[in-house]
């Protein structure tokens, strides 16, 4: 828990949030500027801040994100149709958010390369 981090406040309810599924060890929910008919954010309870800290210690917590994100694709109805899943790290990798979030996106044509 990071007390400025606008995820942990969403996993403890201080801030809204559409959400989508949970367990002990994931979160995922509506993003509030969804760029696909699809657009859900999944991010461990845990706060990490980015990719950049993920270690021997955490990294569970991104199988427990990603088994989250298929379930989640199975009940958007985008597992057949196809979707992306991106997380983006640092200034250059576009995070806005410093608390590691698996962008899912799906419901449309994605392009290729991202800008
Ligand atoms: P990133 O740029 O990869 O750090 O992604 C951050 C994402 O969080 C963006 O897609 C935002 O639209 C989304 N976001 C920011 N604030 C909220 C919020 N309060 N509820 C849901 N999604 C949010
Ligand atoms: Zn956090």
């Amino acid at each position: 828990m990071s007390d400025d981090c606008l995820f942990c406040k969403i996993i403890n309810g201080v801030i809204p949030a559409d959400i989508v599924d949970q367990n002990d060890t994931a979160l995922a929910f509506r993003d509030i500027n969804p760029q696909a008919a699809t657009h859900i954010l999944i991010i461990p309870k845990a706060h990490i801040a980015s990719t950049r800290d993920l270690n021997d210690g955490n990294i569970h917590c991104l199988s427990e994100m990603a088994v989250m994100a298929n379930k989640i694709a199975d009940s958007e109805g985008i597992s057949e149709s196809g979707y992306r899943w991106v997380i983006n790290t640092g200034n250059d990798g576009g995070q806005t958010v410093h608390h590691l979030h698996l962008h899912l996106l799906g419901g449309r044509q994605l392009q290729w390369p991202p800008g």
